[in-house]
């Protein structure tokens, strides 16, 4: 074992209630695990499995995979058939895939924000059942996955706007309730938010409530390196610490071939906070001007998307020093949430990109035409920020 790995090992531990996910164990005092996510399209079997290895190469204790069609589903278990490396699967709005995917994987995650869209008359309390009892079925673990961008609206429905925690925090709680309930303890909890004091915020008042419960730590749509880094470790320096996290994931937009430097990211933050090494002011400069973008995966709907988010960037540098906030999404599933809170946001369609203001939609504009528009609007809040004396 290599100095470093010892230092890691011996971080502070909460001792949450043991979770096995195939042939790992998270909680009861055990190191970190360090996991991440596929980026590429879940039916390209042959680029799913070489991201899958490379991953778990690099050190990912599990590798998430996005389903979301019984092609996907398939797919996955030929992936099954071919690798040893733990799998988990990201169910969105289709619950009943639980039980397709299941039999092939070591985990599933449900975002209760997802549970409303299928069989709407639906409680969810019967789709949560139906996802437990595959899980159950097929020696499965299973993670609440709660994410500030598509939280429970009746949930959010009850906080005053700008609220992003309550909702959160009640939402993982009611559904840990109905696991423990309904006899399944075989789960751990994420709360993720793209604002790295959210996500401290949050986990720390879900640990006062339940501390037992295992927790998976990482800032949402942390965008590329090194600001998504920089995002992840001020979350990740203040939880470790406090010996909260049981398993993390650095989220970054980056190109499908670089995906590991994800699990490089994560371990080098957890050696530098064992180290008593942290962040700085030069590192919070970075965030002035804050681009939260997704890490991309199976259902990006344009290849171009990361290429997109780097151009957004580096056509935004001007205002380097503006409190503002970007998003550049992925997707049209989660696109739309997840802008909420940017003053800017912007997210993919197969040919074009979608953009709005605040809560105004400007617009779809082609992959050409969407930076012009980006930095008129961008132009506009400055200029009205210096005109208000903001
Ligand atoms: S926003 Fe869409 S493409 Fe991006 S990670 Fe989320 S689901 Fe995947």
């Amino acid at each position: 074992m290599s100095p470093t790995a010892s230092s890691r090992e011996q971080l502070p531990r909460n001792r949450t209630r043991e979770v096995r996910i195939g042939s790992v164990t998270i909680g009861g005092g055990r190191p970190i695990m360090v996991q991440s996510m596929c980026a590429t399209k879940t039916a390209d079997v042959e680029a799913t499995l070489a991201q899958v290895s490379q991953l778990a190469a690099a050190g990912a204790g599990l590798v998430r995979i996005a389903v979301d069609t019984l092609r996907d589903a398939r797919a996955l278990a030929e992936v099954r058939d071919r690798t040893d490396a733990n799998l988990s699967v990201d169910l969105q709005e289709n619950y009943r895939l639980a039980a397709e995917v299941a039999p092939r994987v070591d985990k599933i995650r449900y975002n209760p924000g997802h549970l409303y869209h299928h069989e709407r008359e639906k409680p969810w309390q019967d789709k949560v059942r139906f996802i437990a009892d595959a899980a159950a079925e097929n020696d499965c673990a299973l993670r609440v996955g709660v994410n500030c961008g598509s939280v429970d609206p009746a949930k959010r429905e009850k906080y005053a706007e700008g609220d992003s925690v309550g909702p959160m925090l009640e939402s993982a709680l009611e559904h840990r309730e109905l696991l423990d309930r309904l006899g399944f303890t075989r789960y751990c909890v994420s709360l993720k938010d793209s604002d790295p004091r959210t996500v401290i915020e949050v986990n720390r008042r879900f640990v006062l409530e339940r501390g037992d419960v295992p927790l998976h730590l990482g800032v949402t749509e942390a965008g590329m390196p090194p600001e998504g880094i920089v995002k992840t470790r001020i979350a990740l320096e203040d939880l470790v610490r406090r010996g909260i996290g049981d398993t993390i994931r650095v989220s970054l937009t980056v190109p499908a071939a670089r995906k590991h430097e994800e699990i490089e990211a994560a371990r080098r933050i957890l050696d530098d906070i064992a180290a008593g090494r942290f962040h700085d002011e030069e590192d919070s400069r970075l965030l002035r001007l804050n681009i939260i973008a997704c890490p991309s995966c199976s259902r990006v709907e344009n290849e171009a998307f990361v290429e997109l988010a780097e151009r957004v960037r580096e056509a935004t540098r001007y205002a380097a020093d503006q409190a503002i906030t970007i998003a550049v999404m992925g997707c049209r599933v989660n696109g739309p949430g997840e802008t909420d809170d940017a003053e800017l946001g912007l997210w993919c369609g197969p040919t074009f990109v979608n953009l709005k203001r605040g809560g105004e939609k400007l617009g779809a504009f082609s992959y050409e035409e969407i930076l012009p528009k980006l930095k008129d609007e961008l132009d506009a809040i400055i200029a009205q920020r210096a005109q208000s004396g903001r």
